[in-house]
């Protein structure tokens, strides 16, 4: 039994959140995909629930994408997706532990990643 991947979406843009959802849903047969457009409500939910995933977009009003990573527990498999990966330092997001995707996303590259947390979770349960 494969087990069920908490997923979190943000980004700022209903759009994108609905698209990246329906992107996750194909990939991720057994998910709970929460999707948030307001980054600060992200975050309160992250105050009482661990993802498996945090997928995140860079420029948001309130709070941007990285300070929304910094608040995610160190055992959460970060992804931003932003057209403006290049403004970010790169050591910031090596230290962040980041797998940064370009705006349009791929989706099998976005595939590839859930199908890696998703085996990592059935081994480690
Ligand atoms: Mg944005």
């Amino acid at each position: 039994m494969s087990q069920t991947l908490e997923i979190i979406i943000v980004d700022d843009e209903p759009q994108i959140t609905e698209l990246l959802r329906s992107f996750v849903e194909i990939f991720s047969g057994e998910s709970n995909v929460h999707t948030f457009n307001d980054p600060l409500e992200a975050k309160d939910f992250m105050g009482d629930n661990r993802p498996d995933i945090l997928i995140t977009d860079y420029k948001m009003p309130g709070l941007d994408g990285i300070e929304l990573l910094k608040s995610a527990d160190q055992s959460v498999r970060k992804v931003m997706i932003s057209g403006y990966l290049s403004e970010i330092a790169t050591e910031q997001l090596q230290r962040l532990d980041v797998t940064c995707m370009e705006k349009p996303v791929a989706m099998q590259k976005l595939g590839d990643l859930i199908a890696d947390v998703q085996d990592q979770k059935n081994v480690s349960v």
